[in-house]
Protein backbone atom coordinates (compact mmCIF):
# COMPACT_ATOMS: atom_id res chain seq x y z
CA UNK A 1 0.00 0.00 0.00
CA UNK A 2 1.28 3.57 -0.91
CA UNK A 3 0.51 6.91 1.25
CA UNK A 4 -0.08 10.37 0.34
CA UNK A 5 0.33 12.40 3.20
CA UNK A 6 -0.50 16.41 4.29
CA UNK A 7 3.50 17.48 3.79
CA UNK A 8 2.36 20.67 6.35
CA UNK A 9 1.35 18.25 8.87
CA UNK A 10 2.87 15.14 8.19
CA UNK A 11 -1.14 13.69 8.61
CA UNK A 12 -1.87 11.11 6.20
CA UNK A 13 -4.33 11.88 3.72
CA UNK A 14 -4.81 8.63 1.40
CA UNK A 15 -3.87 4.93 1.54
CA UNK A 16 -4.05 3.31 -2.07
CA UNK A 17 -2.69 0.41 -4.01
CA UNK A 18 0.43 0.52 -6.68
CA UNK A 19 -1.63 -0.95 -10.60
CA UNK A 20 0.28 -3.95 -11.58
CA UNK A 21 1.10 -4.53 -14.99
CA UNK A 22 -2.21 -6.42 -15.17
CA UNK A 23 -4.15 -3.49 -13.88
CA UNK A 24 -2.34 -1.16 -16.27
CA UNK A 25 -3.49 -3.74 -19.14
CA UNK A 26 -7.05 -3.31 -18.22
CA UNK A 27 -6.24 0.19 -18.28
CA UNK A 28 -4.74 0.80 -22.05
CA UNK A 29 -7.66 -1.72 -23.12
CA UNK A 30 -10.52 0.57 -21.40
CA UNK A 31 -8.58 3.77 -23.23
CA UNK A 32 -8.09 1.82 -26.79
CA UNK A 33 -11.65 0.77 -26.61
CA UNK A 34 -12.78 4.79 -25.68
CA UNK A 35 -10.26 6.14 -28.08
CA UNK A 36 -12.37 4.87 -31.07
CA UNK A 37 -15.59 5.76 -29.50
CA UNK A 38 -13.53 9.12 -29.11
CA UNK A 39 -12.19 9.73 -32.71
CA UNK A 40 -15.63 8.51 -34.09
CA UNK A 41 -17.02 11.51 -32.83
CA UNK A 42 -16.83 14.96 -34.63
CA UNK A 43 -14.19 17.41 -33.60
CA UNK A 44 -16.75 19.41 -33.24
CA UNK A 45 -18.46 17.39 -30.67
CA UNK A 46 -14.68 16.49 -29.18
CA UNK A 47 -14.48 20.07 -28.76
CA UNK A 48 -17.46 20.32 -27.04
CA UNK A 49 -17.00 17.87 -24.19
CA UNK A 50 -12.88 19.16 -23.64
CA UNK A 51 -14.88 23.29 -22.99
CA UNK A 52 -16.87 21.12 -20.55
CA UNK A 53 -13.88 20.15 -18.54
CA UNK A 54 -12.44 23.24 -18.42
CA UNK A 55 -16.26 24.58 -16.91
CA UNK A 56 -16.02 21.63 -14.88
CA UNK A 57 -12.65 22.72 -13.38
CA UNK A 58 -13.95 26.72 -13.28
CA UNK A 59 -17.02 25.39 -11.21
CA UNK A 60 -14.87 23.30 -8.28
CA UNK A 61 -12.18 25.35 -8.25
CA UNK A 62 -12.53 25.78 -4.53
CA UNK A 63 -12.68 22.03 -3.71
CA UNK A 64 -9.90 21.59 -6.18
CA UNK A 65 -7.37 23.83 -4.83
CA UNK A 66 -8.13 22.82 -0.97
CA UNK A 67 -7.33 19.11 -2.39
CA UNK A 68 -4.11 20.37 -4.15
CA UNK A 69 -2.62 21.95 -1.32
CA UNK A 70 -3.44 19.25 1.19
CA UNK A 71 -1.69 17.24 -1.63
CA UNK A 72 1.36 19.32 -2.44
CA UNK A 73 1.86 22.09 0.33
CA UNK A 74 1.50 24.82 -1.46
CA UNK A 75 -0.25 28.36 -0.29
CA UNK A 76 -3.69 28.28 -0.74
CA UNK A 77 -2.86 31.68 -2.09
CA UNK A 78 -1.50 29.88 -5.42
CA UNK A 79 -3.55 26.66 -6.29
CA UNK A 80 -6.51 28.39 -7.75
CA UNK A 81 -4.96 30.27 -10.30
CA UNK A 82 -1.74 28.69 -10.86
CA UNK A 83 -2.92 24.95 -10.72
CA UNK A 84 -6.95 24.85 -11.28
CA UNK A 85 -6.85 27.73 -13.31
CA UNK A 86 -3.76 26.77 -15.29
CA UNK A 87 -5.44 23.61 -16.30
CA UNK A 88 -8.98 24.92 -17.13
CA UNK A 89 -7.04 27.27 -19.76
CA UNK A 90 -5.43 24.20 -20.75
CA UNK A 91 -8.62 22.48 -21.57
CA UNK A 92 -10.10 25.49 -22.92
CA UNK A 93 -7.27 26.56 -25.48
CA UNK A 94 -6.89 22.70 -26.75
CA UNK A 95 -11.06 22.36 -27.00
CA UNK A 96 -10.50 25.48 -29.93
CA UNK A 97 -8.12 23.34 -31.36
CA UNK A 98 -9.94 20.16 -31.94
CA UNK A 99 -11.54 21.38 -35.49
CA UNK A 100 -7.89 22.80 -36.77
CA UNK A 101 -6.25 19.32 -36.44
CA UNK A 102 -5.67 19.11 -40.11
CA UNK A 103 -2.98 17.96 -42.64
CA UNK A 104 -1.74 19.70 -45.94
CA UNK A 105 -2.36 19.57 -49.75
CA UNK A 106 0.45 19.55 -52.29
CA UNK A 107 -0.23 19.98 -55.87
CA UNK A 108 2.11 17.93 -57.52
CA UNK A 109 1.77 17.33 -61.12
CA UNK A 110 -2.05 17.78 -63.15
CA UNK A 111 -2.64 14.43 -63.13
CA UNK A 112 -1.42 13.89 -59.14
CA UNK A 113 -1.66 15.36 -55.86
CA UNK A 114 -0.48 14.62 -52.14
CA UNK A 115 -2.56 15.59 -49.10
CA UNK A 116 -1.91 14.43 -45.34
CA UNK A 117 -3.57 13.37 -42.47
CA UNK A 118 -2.91 14.36 -38.81
CA UNK A 119 -3.67 11.35 -37.00
CA UNK A 120 -3.98 10.57 -33.12
CA UNK A 121 -1.13 7.76 -31.67
CA UNK A 122 -3.77 6.17 -30.53
CA UNK A 123 -3.44 5.61 -26.73
CA UNK A 124 -1.08 7.76 -24.98
CA UNK A 125 0.64 7.67 -21.44
CA UNK A 126 1.79 10.67 -18.95
CA UNK A 127 3.33 10.35 -16.26
CA UNK A 128 3.86 13.59 -13.74
CA UNK A 129 5.67 15.35 -11.15
CA UNK A 130 4.55 15.67 -7.74
CA UNK A 131 4.75 19.74 -7.79
CA UNK A 132 1.95 20.87 -10.39
CA UNK A 133 -0.44 17.76 -10.25
CA UNK A 134 -3.86 18.51 -12.13
CA UNK A 135 -1.38 21.30 -14.00
CA UNK A 136 1.17 18.56 -14.98
CA UNK A 137 -2.15 15.82 -15.92
CA UNK A 138 -3.92 18.53 -17.78
CA UNK A 139 -0.94 19.75 -19.96
CA UNK A 140 -0.83 16.37 -20.92
CA UNK A 141 -4.13 15.34 -21.49
CA UNK A 142 -5.94 18.46 -23.35
CA UNK A 143 -3.83 18.63 -26.29
CA UNK A 144 -3.82 14.37 -26.27
CA UNK A 145 -7.52 14.25 -26.64
CA UNK A 146 -7.61 17.15 -28.78
CA UNK A 147 -6.09 15.46 -31.24
CA UNK A 148 -8.02 12.79 -30.80
CA UNK A 149 -6.05 10.38 -28.47
CA UNK A 150 -6.75 8.21 -25.26
CA UNK A 151 -4.63 9.31 -22.12
CA UNK A 152 -3.24 6.65 -19.51
CA UNK A 153 -2.08 8.61 -16.45
CA UNK A 154 -0.11 8.19 -13.84
CA UNK A 155 0.46 10.97 -11.08
CA UNK A 156 3.18 11.12 -8.91
CA UNK A 157 2.77 8.38 -5.68
CA UNK A 158 3.11 11.74 -3.80
CA UNK A 159 0.34 13.61 -5.28
CA UNK A 160 -2.51 11.21 -6.37
CA UNK A 161 -5.57 13.05 -5.52
CA UNK A 162 -6.63 15.74 -8.31
CA UNK A 163 -5.67 13.45 -11.39
CA UNK A 164 -8.68 11.28 -9.42
CA UNK A 165 -10.73 14.24 -9.77
CA UNK A 166 -9.75 15.13 -13.26
CA UNK A 167 -10.69 11.72 -14.43
CA UNK A 168 -14.17 11.67 -12.91
CA UNK A 169 -14.23 15.56 -14.56
CA UNK A 170 -13.71 14.19 -18.04
CA UNK A 171 -16.05 11.15 -17.84
CA UNK A 172 -18.69 14.02 -16.48
CA UNK A 173 -17.92 16.26 -19.24
CA UNK A 174 -19.04 13.68 -21.77
CA UNK A 175 -16.31 11.51 -22.54
CA UNK A 176 -16.04 7.63 -23.30
CA UNK A 177 -15.75 5.62 -20.17
CA UNK A 178 -11.50 4.95 -19.61
CA UNK A 179 -10.80 7.61 -22.39
CA UNK A 180 -8.88 9.42 -19.67
CA UNK A 181 -7.84 6.69 -17.05
CA UNK A 182 -5.37 7.16 -14.31
CA UNK A 183 -3.36 4.25 -12.94
CA UNK A 184 -1.60 4.94 -9.24
CA UNK A 185 1.81 3.51 -7.96
CA UNK A 186 5.19 4.51 -8.35
CA UNK A 187 8.27 4.21 -10.96
CA UNK A 188 7.27 0.67 -11.58
CA UNK A 189 3.81 1.47 -12.60
CA UNK A 190 5.28 4.17 -14.47
CA UNK A 191 7.67 1.22 -15.76
CA UNK A 192 5.06 -1.22 -17.04
CA UNK A 193 2.93 1.54 -18.51
CA UNK A 194 6.36 3.04 -20.71
CA UNK A 195 7.26 -0.83 -21.73
CA UNK A 196 3.54 -1.05 -22.94
CA UNK A 197 3.04 -2.36 -26.46
CA UNK A 198 -0.60 -0.47 -26.23
CA UNK A 199 1.09 2.47 -25.57
CA UNK A 200 2.20 4.79 -28.56
CA UNK A 201 3.48 7.69 -26.91
CA UNK A 202 4.60 8.60 -23.38
CA UNK A 203 5.03 11.85 -22.15
CA UNK A 204 6.51 12.31 -18.74
CA UNK A 205 7.55 15.22 -16.43
CA UNK A 206 10.43 14.55 -14.03
CA UNK A 207 13.90 14.60 -13.11
CA UNK A 208 16.51 13.63 -16.00
CA UNK A 209 17.47 10.75 -14.25
CA UNK A 210 13.64 9.58 -14.77
CA UNK A 211 13.97 10.98 -18.18
CA UNK A 212 16.69 9.48 -19.50
CA UNK A 213 15.28 5.49 -18.12
CA UNK A 214 12.06 6.24 -19.86
CA UNK A 215 13.74 7.36 -23.10
CA UNK A 216 15.38 3.84 -22.74
CA UNK A 217 12.80 1.93 -21.92
CA UNK A 218 10.37 3.34 -24.49
CA UNK A 219 13.09 2.80 -27.36
CA UNK A 220 12.48 -0.97 -26.92
CA UNK A 221 9.01 -0.25 -28.63
CA UNK A 222 10.24 2.86 -30.08
CA UNK A 223 7.60 4.64 -28.55
CA UNK A 224 7.59 8.87 -29.39
CA UNK A 225 8.16 10.72 -26.20
CA UNK A 226 7.72 14.53 -25.10
CA UNK A 227 10.27 15.05 -21.88
CA UNK A 228 9.52 17.89 -19.46
CA UNK A 229 12.88 17.63 -17.27
CA UNK A 230 14.84 19.18 -14.67
CA UNK A 231 16.72 22.71 -14.81
CA UNK A 232 19.28 25.08 -13.56
CA UNK A 233 17.94 28.38 -15.31
CA UNK A 234 19.58 31.86 -15.29
CA UNK A 235 17.74 35.06 -14.61
CA UNK A 236 20.05 37.86 -15.53
CA UNK A 237 19.71 40.90 -14.32
CA UNK A 238 21.46 43.72 -16.20
CA UNK A 239 22.38 47.39 -14.50
CA UNK A 240 19.49 49.37 -16.11
CA UNK A 241 17.08 46.92 -14.98
CA UNK A 242 13.91 48.07 -12.77
CA UNK A 243 15.19 47.30 -9.34
CA UNK A 244 12.53 46.70 -7.53
CA UNK A 245 10.98 44.57 -10.72
CA UNK A 246 14.35 42.97 -10.46
CA UNK A 247 13.95 41.59 -7.22
CA UNK A 248 10.24 40.97 -7.57
CA UNK A 249 11.48 38.59 -10.58
CA UNK A 250 13.76 37.07 -9.23
CA UNK A 251 11.77 36.08 -5.84
CA UNK A 252 9.06 34.72 -8.68
CA UNK A 253 11.47 32.85 -10.08
CA UNK A 254 13.17 31.42 -6.57
CA UNK A 255 10.35 31.03 -4.11
CA UNK A 256 6.93 30.47 -5.69
CA UNK A 257 5.62 27.03 -5.00
CA UNK A 258 8.56 26.59 -2.40
CA UNK A 259 11.03 26.59 -5.29
CA UNK A 260 10.01 23.50 -6.54
CA UNK A 261 9.19 24.32 -9.80
CA UNK A 262 11.25 23.15 -13.08
CA UNK A 263 11.74 26.23 -14.86
CA UNK A 264 13.02 28.20 -11.55
CA UNK A 265 16.17 31.04 -12.61
CA UNK A 266 18.06 29.64 -9.45
CA UNK A 267 21.02 31.30 -10.98
CA UNK A 268 20.37 34.92 -10.53
CA UNK A 269 23.27 36.95 -12.52
CA UNK A 270 23.38 40.29 -11.67
CA UNK A 271 25.66 43.44 -12.59
CA UNK A 272 28.48 44.09 -10.19
CA UNK A 273 27.92 47.51 -10.36
CA UNK A 274 24.28 47.39 -8.90
CA UNK A 275 24.79 44.20 -6.76
CA UNK A 276 25.02 45.71 -3.47
CA UNK A 277 21.71 47.23 -3.72
CA UNK A 278 19.85 44.20 -5.17
CA UNK A 279 20.78 41.55 -2.27
CA UNK A 280 20.19 44.49 0.44
CA UNK A 281 16.57 44.66 -1.08
CA UNK A 282 16.54 40.98 -2.40
CA UNK A 283 17.21 39.77 1.82
CA UNK A 284 14.94 42.35 3.10
CA UNK A 285 11.44 41.42 1.28
CA UNK A 286 12.55 37.57 1.44
CA UNK A 287 13.23 38.07 5.48
CA UNK A 288 8.91 39.12 5.08
CA UNK A 289 7.75 35.82 3.35
CA UNK A 290 5.17 34.46 5.43
CA UNK A 291 5.75 30.87 5.63
CA UNK A 292 3.59 28.30 7.05
CA UNK A 293 -0.20 26.73 6.97
CA UNK A 294 -0.87 26.54 3.32
CA UNK A 295 -4.87 26.86 3.94
CA UNK A 296 -4.37 30.61 5.49
CA UNK A 297 -4.98 33.09 2.95
CA UNK A 298 -2.08 35.06 4.10
CA UNK A 299 0.62 32.19 3.96
CA UNK A 300 3.07 33.00 0.60
CA UNK A 301 5.33 29.70 1.10
CA UNK A 302 4.05 26.20 2.68
CA UNK A 303 5.91 23.37 3.45
CA UNK A 304 7.71 21.05 0.89
CA UNK A 305 6.78 17.95 -0.38
CA UNK A 306 8.20 15.57 2.20
CA UNK A 307 10.94 14.95 5.10
CA UNK A 308 13.04 13.44 2.67
CA UNK A 309 13.23 16.33 0.18
CA UNK A 310 13.36 18.82 2.92
CA UNK A 311 16.60 16.85 4.18
CA UNK A 312 17.53 17.00 0.40
CA UNK A 313 17.84 20.59 -0.16
CA UNK A 314 19.41 21.64 3.72
CA UNK A 315 21.89 19.26 2.41
CA UNK A 316 22.34 21.70 -0.29
CA UNK A 317 22.29 24.11 1.86
CA UNK A 318 24.82 23.14 4.41
CA UNK A 319 27.34 21.44 1.44
CA UNK A 320 27.17 25.06 0.00
CA UNK A 321 28.48 26.89 3.62
CA UNK A 322 30.29 24.84 3.52
CA UNK A 323 32.33 25.24 -0.21
CA UNK A 324 32.53 28.86 0.95
CA UNK A 325 29.14 30.68 -0.44
CA UNK A 326 27.96 33.11 2.05
CA UNK A 327 24.24 32.40 3.27
CA UNK A 328 22.45 35.91 3.69
CA UNK A 329 19.16 34.54 5.26
CA UNK A 330 17.20 32.15 5.79
CA UNK A 331 18.58 28.30 5.06
CA UNK A 332 16.84 27.01 8.20
CA UNK A 333 14.04 24.33 8.89
CA UNK A 334 10.88 26.13 10.91
CA UNK A 335 9.70 23.76 13.51
CA UNK A 336 8.09 26.72 15.71
CA UNK A 337 4.00 27.88 16.05
CA UNK A 338 2.85 24.16 15.21
CA UNK A 339 4.64 23.67 11.75
CA UNK A 340 6.93 20.76 13.75
CA UNK A 341 5.10 18.10 11.86
CA UNK A 342 5.60 19.51 8.60
CA UNK A 343 8.59 19.75 5.99
CA UNK A 344 9.06 24.18 5.90
CA UNK A 345 12.00 25.87 6.12
CA UNK A 346 13.05 29.77 5.22
CA UNK A 347 13.79 30.65 1.60
CA UNK A 348 17.28 30.77 1.22
CA UNK A 349 19.68 33.47 -0.46
CA UNK A 350 23.29 32.81 -0.67
CA UNK A 351 26.12 35.03 -1.88
CA UNK A 352 30.01 35.16 -2.88
CA UNK A 353 28.75 31.82 -5.32
CA UNK A 354 31.00 30.94 -8.10
CA UNK A 355 29.91 28.78 -11.54
CA UNK A 356 31.78 25.77 -10.32
CA UNK A 357 29.95 25.19 -6.94
CA UNK A 358 27.34 22.59 -6.67
CA UNK A 359 24.28 24.81 -5.37
CA UNK A 360 25.40 26.43 -8.47
CA UNK A 361 25.38 23.74 -11.14
CA UNK A 362 22.85 20.80 -9.46
CA UNK A 363 18.59 21.13 -9.23
CA UNK A 364 18.11 21.74 -5.83
CA UNK A 365 14.15 22.23 -6.16
CA UNK A 366 13.71 24.36 -3.19
CA UNK A 367 13.78 27.39 -1.92
CA UNK A 368 17.60 28.09 -2.56
CA UNK A 369 18.56 31.10 -4.65
CA UNK A 370 21.90 31.61 -5.94
CA UNK A 371 23.24 34.75 -6.93
CA UNK A 372 26.28 35.39 -9.10
CA UNK A 373 27.83 38.82 -10.09
CA UNK A 374 28.73 39.85 -13.51
CA UNK A 375 30.62 42.18 -15.17
CA UNK A 376 29.95 42.01 -19.30
CA UNK A 377 26.68 40.90 -21.36
CA UNK A 378 29.24 38.56 -23.27
CA UNK A 379 30.21 36.97 -20.03
CA UNK A 380 26.58 36.89 -18.63
CA UNK A 381 25.50 34.82 -21.65
CA UNK A 382 28.37 32.53 -21.45
CA UNK A 383 28.29 31.63 -17.74
CA UNK A 384 24.02 30.96 -17.91
CA UNK A 385 24.55 28.83 -20.65
CA UNK A 386 27.54 26.68 -19.10
CA UNK A 387 24.67 24.32 -17.82
CA UNK A 388 23.83 20.86 -19.10
CA UNK A 389 20.42 22.12 -18.75
CA UNK A 390 18.31 24.64 -21.15
CA UNK A 391 14.46 24.28 -19.48
CA UNK A 392 14.58 28.39 -19.44
CA UNK A 393 16.22 31.29 -18.56
CA UNK A 394 15.12 35.61 -17.89
CA UNK A 395 16.42 38.55 -18.48
CA UNK A 396 15.75 42.25 -16.73
CA UNK A 397 16.64 45.15 -18.88
CA UNK A 398 14.96 48.01 -20.57
CA UNK A 399 17.56 47.77 -23.30
CA UNK A 400 14.91 46.10 -26.00
CA UNK A 401 17.91 45.97 -28.90
CA UNK A 402 19.68 43.98 -25.77
CA UNK A 403 16.87 41.93 -24.50
CA UNK A 404 16.44 40.76 -28.47
CA UNK A 405 19.81 39.73 -28.56
CA UNK A 406 20.10 38.36 -25.44
CA UNK A 407 17.22 36.43 -25.64
CA UNK A 408 18.26 34.97 -29.04
CA UNK A 409 21.65 33.95 -27.57
CA UNK A 410 20.34 32.04 -24.33
CA UNK A 411 20.40 28.38 -24.81
CA UNK A 412 16.63 27.33 -23.45
CA UNK A 413 13.28 26.17 -24.38
CA UNK A 414 11.89 29.43 -22.86
CA UNK A 415 13.06 33.35 -22.46
CA UNK A 416 11.13 36.09 -20.09
CA UNK A 417 11.90 39.36 -20.82
CA UNK A 418 11.35 41.38 -17.75
CA UNK A 419 9.13 38.56 -15.88
CA UNK A 420 9.53 35.12 -14.67
CA UNK A 421 7.67 32.14 -14.90
CA UNK A 422 4.98 32.88 -16.76
CA UNK A 423 3.47 30.10 -18.28
CA UNK A 424 0.19 31.55 -20.46
CA UNK A 425 -1.33 28.14 -22.63
CA UNK A 426 -0.49 29.62 -26.00
CA UNK A 427 3.06 29.65 -25.47
CA UNK A 428 4.67 26.77 -25.90
CA UNK A 429 6.92 24.97 -23.03
CA UNK A 430 9.60 22.73 -22.99
CA UNK A 431 13.52 22.41 -22.72
CA UNK A 432 16.55 21.99 -25.00
CA UNK A 433 19.52 20.55 -23.69
CA UNK A 434 19.19 17.71 -21.45
CA UNK A 435 16.01 19.86 -20.01
CA UNK A 436 13.86 17.76 -22.52
CA UNK A 437 12.56 17.06 -25.71
CA UNK A 438 9.35 18.19 -27.41
CA UNK A 439 7.11 20.80 -26.25
CA UNK A 440 3.76 21.06 -24.12
CA UNK A 441 1.34 23.96 -24.71
CA UNK A 442 0.53 26.14 -28.20
CA UNK A 443 0.07 24.89 -31.36
CA UNK A 444 2.93 23.54 -30.76
CA UNK A 445 2.04 20.76 -28.43
CA UNK A 446 -0.54 19.24 -31.46
CA UNK A 447 2.62 18.04 -33.17
CA UNK A 448 3.52 15.79 -30.36
CA UNK A 449 0.09 14.02 -30.34
CA UNK A 450 -0.16 13.36 -33.89
CA UNK A 451 1.42 11.71 -36.62
CA UNK A 452 1.11 13.05 -40.49
CA UNK A 453 0.20 10.33 -42.67
CA UNK A 454 0.99 11.10 -46.40
CA UNK A 455 -1.86 10.18 -49.09
CA UNK A 456 -0.21 10.36 -52.54
CA UNK A 457 -3.22 10.20 -55.38
CA UNK A 458 -3.02 9.15 -58.80
CA UNK A 459 -5.31 10.47 -61.24
CA UNK A 460 -3.55 9.21 -64.41
CA UNK A 461 -2.35 5.95 -65.88
CA UNK A 462 0.22 4.15 -64.07
CA UNK A 463 3.14 4.15 -65.07
CA UNK A 464 6.22 1.75 -65.20
CA UNK A 465 8.97 0.33 -67.31
CA UNK A 466 8.20 -3.38 -67.29
P1 LIG B 1 10.82 12.03 -10.65
O1 LIG B 1 11.71 11.98 -11.82
O2 LIG B 1 11.28 11.40 -9.40
O3 LIG B 1 9.40 11.37 -10.99
C1 LIG B 1 8.58 11.81 -12.04
C2 LIG B 1 7.54 10.75 -12.34
O4 LIG B 1 8.15 9.63 -12.97
C3 LIG B 1 6.85 10.20 -11.09
O5 LIG B 1 5.50 9.95 -11.38
C4 LIG B 1 7.63 8.93 -10.85
O6 LIG B 1 6.94 8.01 -10.06
C5 LIG B 1 7.82 8.44 -12.27
N1 LIG B 1 8.91 7.49 -12.46
C6 LIG B 1 10.00 7.28 -11.68
N2 LIG B 1 10.79 6.32 -12.22
C7 LIG B 1 10.19 5.91 -13.35
C8 LIG B 1 10.51 4.94 -14.36
N3 LIG B 1 11.62 4.21 -14.30
N4 LIG B 1 9.67 4.78 -15.40
C9 LIG B 1 8.54 5.53 -15.49
N5 LIG B 1 8.18 6.45 -14.57
C10 LIG B 1 9.00 6.64 -13.51
O7 LIG B 1 10.48 13.57 -10.43
P2 LIG B 1 9.74 14.24 -9.21
O8 LIG B 1 8.36 13.72 -9.11
O9 LIG B 1 10.63 14.18 -8.03
O10 LIG B 1 9.64 15.75 -9.73
C11 LIG B 1 10.70 16.64 -9.66
C12 LIG B 1 11.42 16.72 -10.99
O11 LIG B 1 10.50 16.99 -12.02
C13 LIG B 1 12.43 17.85 -11.03
O12 LIG B 1 13.61 17.42 -11.64
C14 LIG B 1 11.74 18.88 -11.88
O13 LIG B 1 12.62 19.76 -12.53
C15 LIG B 1 10.97 18.05 -12.84
N6 LIG B 1 9.87 18.82 -13.40
C16 LIG B 1 9.93 19.22 -14.71
C17 LIG B 1 8.93 20.02 -15.24
C18 LIG B 1 8.96 20.45 -16.68
O14 LIG B 1 7.92 20.81 -17.19
N7 LIG B 1 10.09 20.45 -17.35
C19 LIG B 1 7.81 20.48 -14.43
C20 LIG B 1 7.82 19.95 -13.08
C21 LIG B 1 8.83 19.16 -12.60
P3 LIG B 1 6.94 8.16 -8.45
O15 LIG B 1 7.55 9.46 -8.09
O16 LIG B 1 5.51 8.10 -8.13
O17 LIG B 1 7.75 7.04 -7.95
Amino acid sequence: MLLTENPATGEALAHFAAADAAAVDRAVAAAAAAQRHWLAMAPAARGRVLYRVAALLRQRVDDLARLEVFDTGKPIQEAPEADIGSAADCFEFFAGLTQVVHGEHMPLTDEAFAYTRREPFGVCAGIGAWNYPLQIASWKTAPALAAGNAMVFKPSELTPLTALKLAEIVEEAGAPAGLFNVVLGAGETGAALTRHPGIAKVSVTGSVPTGRRVMAAAAETLKHVTMELGGKSALVVFADADMDDSVSAAMLANFYTQGEICSNGTRVFVHESIAEEFLARLVERTENILVGDPLDAATQMGPLISAAHLEKVLGFVARAERAGARLLTGGRRLTGDGLGNGHFMRPAIFAACHDGMEIVREEIFGPVMSVLTFAEEEEAVRRANASQYGLAAGLMTRDLARAHRVAAALEAGTVWVNAYNLTPIAMPFGGVKQSGIGRENGLAALDFYTERKSVYVNLGKVEAPY
